[in-house]
């Protein structure tokens, strides 16, 4: 039984939706939150495409990945959502994908993934890369199978919004499942148009001051990508 607040789960299945009209995750990828109404246990979709969740589909687990009460098959990666939010108390959503545009920066070493434009100024950190040999070995299926890899990811993570994870994807966090989506949508949308300014030339990027002041436009206009994305969505 999840005792979660309804508006919450339906934000989910939504934000499950939306991100699968973005490209960000396709048959594959996932997204969850962390659980109003119990900090210590976050909500995910049982293992299924992301389109073609519905509020029955959601599961909820204990944050080791444990799921409760619940004998349907979860996503093997479910362990990035536990331990992210273990050790981010702040974040309240957690996008996992393998959106395409991504994965060069993940693999390319001396490039990394920077702000391009405005609306990824979010990715200011710059954008730390999971390499997951250094936690698991040489024979690893790439896979974030367990709570020490879930760890050892979040450990990359440290207190920034975006992940890449070399030869996978990202991971990306929000406080919200709506501020999740906005940076998941953006990430990708960045990678693809950095890819192609590079292949034009030298680039540059936001400064730091850019970075900062279109931070603070961008989270005043939350909800205007979200009613469009969500009436796409249902449309
Ligand atoms: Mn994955």
């Amino acid at each position: 039984m999840i005792n979660a607040d309804p508006a919450l789960i339906g934000d989910l299945v939504n934000a499950n939706h939306i991100l699968y009209r973005h490209g960000v995750v396709d048959g594959f990828g996932h997204v969850s939150v962390r659980d109003d109404a119990n900090p210590d246990r976050f909500l995910l979709a049982r293992n299924m495409a992301p389109a073609l969740v519905t509020t029955t589909d959601i599961m909820a687990f204990s944050l080791d990945g444990t799921p409760e009460n619940d004998e349907r098959q979860p996503y093997l990666e479910r362990f990035i959502h536990g331990s992210i939010y273990r050790a981010r108390p702040d974040v309240g959503a957690v996008v996992h994908s393998h959106a395409p545009s991504v994965i060069p920066f993940g693999v390319v070493r001396g490039v990394t993934l920077r702000p391009i434009y405005h609306m990824s100024s979010f990715l200011g950190g710059p954008v730390p890369v999971f390499e997951i040999r250094d936690a698991a070995g040489d024979d690893n299926d790439v896979m974030v199978r367990d709570v020490r890899l879930g760890d050892a990811l979040a450990t990359s993570l440290g207190a920034l919004p975006a992940v890449l994870m070399r030869g996978h994807g990202a991971t990306i966090v929000g406080s919200n499942v709506r501020q999740a989506v906005f940076r998941a949508v953006y990430t990708a949308a960045n990678a693809g148009l950095q890819a192609e300014a590079m292949r034009l030339g030298e680039v540059t990027y936001l400064s730091e001051y850019e970075i900062a002041r279109s931070a603070v436009t961008n989270a005043a206009q939350a909800d205007r990508a979200w009613n469009l994305w969500l009436r796409e969505a249902q449309g």
